[in-house]
């Protein structure tokens, strides 16, 4: 089902992708599971940086690669941002105990998700980072229902 539910745009530069972020945190609505695709410093985590700017968090947003989950309780949700960088086997996500952080009050971002293999929630969104010559280019796609109202409402 990806008839209108693709968006792409050019980001120039570091600032485009943290704005790209933050222009989600107006409509940004829980539950909510986002993958965000790309290589090392495609910028996911910059892209979150922008997001968690926009909702207003004037903390550190640190790389959760060491800690794979960093969680930020927000005004109308706690936002989790996963990276899966660092897992050895899918089953880490188990002992980790991940499942918990996906509650219906929860937006919860991904970074390396396939690393989590069938454990790892389906998503309704996901955040596609790529290397251009000059930026990067995103594509943002929806795959449910919620993800289709989330996406037209940020990006439409
Ligand atoms: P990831 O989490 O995908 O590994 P990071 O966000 O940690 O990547 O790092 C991305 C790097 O690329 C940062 O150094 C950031 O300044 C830079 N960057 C982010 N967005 C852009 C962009 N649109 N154009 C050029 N550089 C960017
Ligand atoms: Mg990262």
């Amino acid at each position: 089902m990806n008839d209108g539910a693709t968006v792409s745009r050019f980001l120039p530069d570091e600032d485009a992708t943290l704005q790209l972020g933050a222009s989600w945190a107006k409509s940004l609505t829980a539950p909510l599971v986002v993958y965000l695709q790309g290589d090392l410093g495609a910028g996911k985590t910059t892209f979150t940086r922008g997001l968690l700017r926009g909702l207003r968090h004037s903390g550190a947003v640190k790389s959760p690669t060491y800690a794979i989950v960093e969680s930020y309780p927000l005004a109308d949700f706690t936002l989790h941002h996963f990276d899966l960088y660092r897992f050895a086997s899918p089953e880490e996500w188990e002992d980790a105990g991940l499942d918990d952080l996906f509650a219906d009050n929860c937006v919860c971002l991904i970074e390396w998700p396939q690393q989590g293999g069938g454990f790892t929630p389906a998503a309704d969104i996901t955040v596609s980072l790529n290397h251009s010559e000059h930026g990067r280019n995103a594509t943002v796609s929806a795959h449910t229902t919620r993800g289709r109202q989330n996406l037209e409402a940020w990006l439409n």
